[in-house]
């Protein structure tokens, strides 16, 4: 089962210590790279982006739920997200960034993010 956590516990903020507890340092929300990628470790080259799952349209249970009122204008926004993802994402890849995307949902799961980090810094 998975921990339950504080309502008020964002994504992010979790994503932020974890990879401090690591040694990592970083910076936040770099309006000069593409995307503004919200963790920029620029001495390791590497870039963490933190997804909400429906913002995002994540392949999740959370990410397909389809708003009733004003579809369309949901669809369209999170579309244009998702489409803006790619875009940044090879752009940042092209410059030579290594990028990790972590979703919403996979930060509920136990353990599974320190895993997931410990990777993207280990192999890439
Ligand atoms: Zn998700």
């Amino acid at each position: 089962m998975s921990r339950i956590r504080g309502k008020d516990t964002k994504p992010e903020m979790v994503v932020r210590s974890m990879v401090h507890q690591m040694g990592y340092r970083y910076r936040l929300h770099d309006k000069k790279l593409p995307g503004k990628p919200d963790l920029v470790l620029k001495r390791h080259k590497k870039i963490i982006f933190v997804h909400g799952c429906f913002w995002h349209v994540h392949n999740c249970k959370y990410g397909r739920v389809k708003p009733k009122t004003n579809a369309e204008f949901w669809e369209k926004k999170r579309t244009g997200n998702r489409e803006r993802d790619k875009v940044n994402i090879k752009k940042l890849k092209k410059d030579g960034w290594s990028v990790l995307a972590v979703w919403e949902c996979q930060i509920k799961r136990e353990g599974y993010l320190e895993k997931k980090l410990r990777q993207f810094f280990v192999n890439s």
